[in-house]
């Protein structure tokens, strides 16, 4: 009668030799799980991330003549429409 290890193929004719080797050889108890990689910490949002409400677009013409109404820009004088002298320095 031969025993064989159960965890490699050696063959052992007794019963006694093959728990002496497999105390010997295969008692180092296997790893459970395998070891841990380093995992990178979760990526966690920036206190900073702050969404920022959209600019304002600008309108170019934001005052318009007195006496026609027309689309001004900020000092222009006269009005190129009516000739109307602006006078801007009351803003
Ligand atoms: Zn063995
Ligand atoms: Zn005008």
């Amino acid at each position: 009668m031969q025993y064989q290890c159960p965890q490699c193929p050696k063959i052992f004719p007794k019963k006694s030799s093959l728990d002496a080797h497999i105390k010997r050889m295969h008692s180092e108890p296997l790893p459970a799980t395998p070891p841990a990689t380093p995992t990178a910490p979760p990526a966690t949002k920036s206190k900073f991330e702050v969404k920022k409400p959209p600019k304002k677009v600008v309108e170019a013409a934001l005052y318009e003549c007195n006496a026609c109404h027309a689309e001004l820009s900020k000092g222009q004088n006269p009005c190129p429409n009516c000739g109307e002298e602006m006078n801007w320095s009351g803003l």
